[in-house]
């Protein structure tokens, strides 16, 4: 099976300057199930990249019975902005925004599309809403090469059955941010990438690019109670590690496990072999304590990524080094039990600054609804 590339080109920023997005087509155009996989959306997260890469080496080899749209580079834009020889891909630099918040939600376009011809045939409902989704994707306007970027994005993938949108943390082991509703059908994600934590939250606030494709479905479930609706889009951020933890051996070790889930979910020929253990079972988001510096100053850690913690150990010392050595130091604690899956690699903390997460199986009592760490 060869792949087909396109190259997509965005709204020309200024005369004379124009960048494309490259998409690789593996299977029969409109064959199911469908898969959207897109790596690197914060542009400077290269793990996404490198995976993409080796994922698209086992799928020409590969026999694709459904259809695989793979993006390696989802954020041209992002890619290219240096300032001082510093890679910065996270914010778009002209006006700040995340490159990954502020996605529309399509539910209202969505239902205005499928009110009166939703019936009791859940396979029916879900090609209609598909439908609808794609046709609100295609209705949205783009005003800036910002909006160009997302709703090219989001027209490759808004009929899709999964959509993949690989990302990485600072420093972190393997993890997963998913729909609350799409737990545990997607155990086999986590297990067959041996995610350390899998996060639910149903919305968690920020318009993620994820969220975009299984927020609808949840909602559209809402609206029509009386009607069969699926968790049509397993849509998940997968956070590949820390931005450093850019390796060929990782990449095809994550590679191959998103291969095989391919394989079981039916868009690859061949025998993914038995699920592996999950390694944990999935958390809320909202019990994910954020742990934050208190004061400003040095970020001395005292425990690492995978041990397990209690709630009230001391994560980190913050040193404030202009001080008596006795007086120094800041102990920070954890609010919850769990894993630490998660530290920032950033060491100089600034009050209220998050410096590592703790996956716990309970809701902290203050998560309110904006959930993401930004
Ligand atoms: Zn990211």
């Amino acid at each position: 099976m060869t792949r087909q590339t396109e190259r997509i080109p965005l709204m020309a920023p200024s005369p004379g300057t124009t960048r494309d997005l490259v998409v690789h087509r593996f299977g029969a155009a409109g064959a199911r199930p469908k898969a959207y996989i897109q790596g690197s959306l914060h542009a400077d997260e290269l793990p996404g990249g490198l995976v993409a890469h080796h994922l698209g080496g086992l799928l020409d080899k590969a026999e694709v019975t459904g259809e695989i749209v793979l993006v390696p580079a989802a954020n041209p834009i992002g890619l290219d902005q240096r300032v001082l020889g510093h890679h910065f891909g996270r914010h778009f630099g002209g006006t700040g925004d995340n490159f990954n918040r502020g996605y529309p939600d399509l539910t209202d376009a969505v239902v205005e599309r499928v009110e009166g011809r939703i019936s009791p045939d859940q396979a029916t409902n879900a090609d209609l809403i598909r439908a609808a989704m794609t046709a609100a994707v295609a209705d949205l306007e783009p005003t800036t090469e910002l909006d160009t970027l997302r709703f090219t994005l989001m027209r490759l993938a808004a009929d899709a059955d999964i959509v993949l949108d690989l990302h990485c943390d600072q420093e972190a082991e393997l993890y997963i941010y998913l729909g609350e509703d799409l737990w545990p059908d997607a155990r086999d994600l986590s297990a067959d990438l041996g995610a350390v934590s899998t996060l639910l939250a149903l919305d968690s606030g920020g318009g993620s690019f994820d969220e975009a494709f299984s927020l609808p479905w949840w909602n559209l479930k809402q609206r029509f109670p009386d009607m069969p609706i699926p968790a049509g889009c397993l849509s998940t951020t997968v956070e590949l590690r820390g931005s450093a933890d850019v390796y060929d051996y990782l990449a095809a070790q994550d590679a191959a496990g998103l291969f095989r889930f391919l394989q079981r979910r039916g868009l690859v020929a061949g025998d993914p072999g038995p699920m592996p253990d999950l390694i944990a079972e999935a958390t809320p988001l909202t019990g994910c304590d954020m742990v934050r510096a208190p004061v400003g100053g040095i970020v001395a850690y005292r425990r690492e990524l995978g041990e397990i913690v209690a709630a009230g150990d001391v994560i980190a010392e913050i040193v404030d080094q202009t001080a008596a050595p006795d007086q120094a130091r800041t102990p920070v604690t954890t609010r919850t039990a769990g894993r630490l899956f998660s530290r920032s690699d950033n060491r100089w903390a600034r009050p209220g600054q998050p410096i590592a997460k703790v996956a716990g199986a309970e809701p902290l009592p203050d998560a309110g609804d904006y959930l993401l760490s930004d």
